[in-house]
This record gives structure tokens, sequence and C-alpha cells, in this order.
């Protein structure tokens, strides 16, 4: 029995040595370089090369190493008895958390422009928003976007929130499926995207639900680049309905020099690096599953592959 380790944009090396010393006499091993491929159960993956998987005639699990599956469901061509998992952490929720209040009062206290106005030495004063008077809508109150929705509200912001399913949270205005999506973004000041990647979401930051927006509103992309339509935010913070954006995650990664965002001086940019997949507690995550699977029993953290998250 074997785990292998299927990685791109990732070292694997960190992985394979935490592996190996929680789980003595388990060969890990890094793709492509596998001794035997009908003796790997447990796959290991992060934006692995296209179908790869279906290499691994007994595979039972296709193991994320991250909080998003979009990489494993639409890159593999799973059959319908591999489980898919992921790592749910609550550092990862806490550290989602304290990125999105950095870069909502930088947003709010014109940090972004003071920066700019440094290099010029210009002394301009703008006025600031303040918390009590920030409208917050948060798409997405899964585990991560429910943290940071409570942890908003908590210190003064009021605080909406959208999802697929009923939700009900102590005051938070919770909305949920496609017909409540535009009064979720109404009268919004900040709109936080923190949903999956899946068909239905992909490319719902778009022109006509950005437009829903306050004026001067301002939006947080930490889901997916797919999420968003680039050249309507553009149009958005061109026409001046939009005051910015802080973009975490791209369509590609790393984003492309010639791309027009570099240049955009309301756009901030951030290296996909909202909150990273910690080693440690994540490997006691991976190896609780690793173990269970092996022994038939229920794993932690399964998606639905047909729900795409
Ligand atoms: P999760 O627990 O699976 O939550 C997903 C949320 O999205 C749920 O509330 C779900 O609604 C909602 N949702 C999914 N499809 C929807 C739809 N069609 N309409 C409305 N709501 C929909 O996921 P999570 O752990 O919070 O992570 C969310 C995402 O954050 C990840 O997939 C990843 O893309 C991103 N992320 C980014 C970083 C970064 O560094 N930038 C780090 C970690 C995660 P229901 O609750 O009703 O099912």
């Amino acid at each position: 029995m074997s785990i292998v380790i299927c990685f791109n944009n990732k070292d694997p090396k960190p992985w394979q040595t935490k592996l190996q010393e929680k789980l003595k006499g388990v060969d890990i091993e890094i793709y492509p370089n596998i001794k035997d491929t009908s003796k790997v159960l447990f796959a290991l993956c992060w934006k692995a090369d296209k179908n790869i998987l279906s290499q691994f005639p007994n595979l039972k699990v296709a193991q994320s190493v991250g909080a998003s599956v979009t990489h494993i469901i639409k890159n593999q061509n799973l059959p319908e008895n591999i489980l898919v998992t992921r790592i749910v952490d609550e550092q990862l929720s806490e550290d989602m958390f304290e990125f999105i209040l950095t870069s909502i009062l930088s947003y709010m206290k014109n940090f972004p422009l003071h920066q700019l106005n440094k290099k010029d030495k210009l002394w301009h004063q703008k006025t600031y928003k303040t918390i009590k008077n920030t409208t917050i809508c948060i798409l997405g109150l899964g585990k991560i976007g429910t943290h940071v929705a409570k942890k908003l509200q908590n210190m003064g912001f009021k605080v909406k929130g959208w999802s697929k399913t009923a939700k009900k949270i102590n005051n938070i205005n919770c909305l949920y499926g496609n017909e409540s999506l535009t009064n979720a973004i109404t009268s919004t000041d900040i709109l936080i995207n923190i949903l999956p990647l899946t068909n239905e979401t992909e490319n719902i930051l778009n022109l006509k639900n950005l437009s829903k927006l306050n004026k001067n509103g301002y939006l947080i992309n930490v889901g997916r680049g797919e999420h968003l339509v680039e050249n309507d935010l553009l149009e958005l913070i061109n026409s001046k309905h939009l005051s910015g954006a802080l973009l975490d995650v791209f369509r590609t990664e790393p984003l492309p020099n010639k791309h027009p965002f570099w240049n955009c001086k309301n756009i901030s940019i951030t290296p996909h690096v909202a909150a990273l997949t910690n080693v440690n507690s994540a490997i006691d995550i991976i190896v609780k599953n690793y173990e269970n699977s092996t022994q038939g029993k229920p794993l932690t953290n399964i998606v639905s592959v047909k729900k795409g998250y």
C-alpha cells in the first residue's frame, strides 16, 4: 500500500518527509516516480496534471491539500467509488479572517492611496470610512465564510451573507439561492467572495452583479480567479462605479506580466496568499484520513463531486 503525492506549483518534499515520519512502513512516493501503480491507495493532490489519477487502478481517495477541490474535480476523470476529500482547518479560517480584515481596513483608511502619494511626496488628506457605517456582503457562508462573517459582525460591521442553502447566523442577514443574489449584493459597500469554483459560481463576479454594489463599492476576491469577469471589473472601476478591488486569486497564476491589473492603481494584488494550508495541521488530517481509509472507517471532509464542493 502506498501514497502518491501529485503536486504542481507546490514543493512535495516537506509533505513527503512529514508523512514518512508519521506513517512508518508506508511508501510515500512523488509522482511520476512510482514503483508499482497498483499499490497506490491514496493520492495527495494539488493542481495535478490532467487525468493522471486514472493510472492508479486501486485508488480509493483523492485528498486535496487545500480547502478547494476544483483542481481534482475538474481535472481528474474519477470513477464514482473514489472519495474526494479536502482540508478543513480552523487556522485556515482564522488566517483568512486576518487577511480580509487587513484588506478591508487598508481600503477604508485609504492606505493604498497614501502609499502611492508618498512616491510623489504628495500630502493629500482624504475622508475615510468607519466600521459602523460599512455594510459587507460575503458570498459563500461555508467553513471559512461563516467564520469571517461572524468575526466581522462582532467588530461592528453590518454583515450579509449568501449561500446555496438556508442558514441562520446571529445578527447576520443570511440570504440563499440564485433568486436572492441581487438582494444580497444590493446596498453593499464591500463584497467579499469566498465561494468555491463550480459550474454555477464561475463568472459570478460580472457586470450585472457587481453593478449592484453601492457607488464607490469595493470587491475582495479570495475565491478563485474564474469567479471574476476581469473586463467587467475594469469597466466598473474605470466608470468610477467601483472604487477598486483587492484580488488574491487570478485566472492565470502567476498573474502574467502584461496583465492590465498590474497597471490599475485601484486594484491591489496579492499572490494567492490569503490563507495558506499549514503543513503541520494538514498532515494530521491527512494521516487520519489515510488510516481510516485502510481500516474501512469513515473519512473526514468528504466533498460532493456532484455539487463540486
Ligand atoms: P465550503 O465550506 O465548501 O463552503 C462553500 C460555501 O459556498 C457554502 O456556504 C456553499 O453554500 C456556498 N456555495 C457553493 N455554491 C454555491 C452557489 N451556487 N450559490 C450560493 N452559494 C454557494 O468552502 P470553504 O472551506 O469555506 O472555502 C471556500 C473557498 O475559499 C474554497 O473553495 C477556495 O476557493 C477559497 N479559498 C481561498 C484561499 C486563498 O488563499 N485565496 C484559501 C482557502 C480557500 P451551502 O453552505 O449552502 O452549501
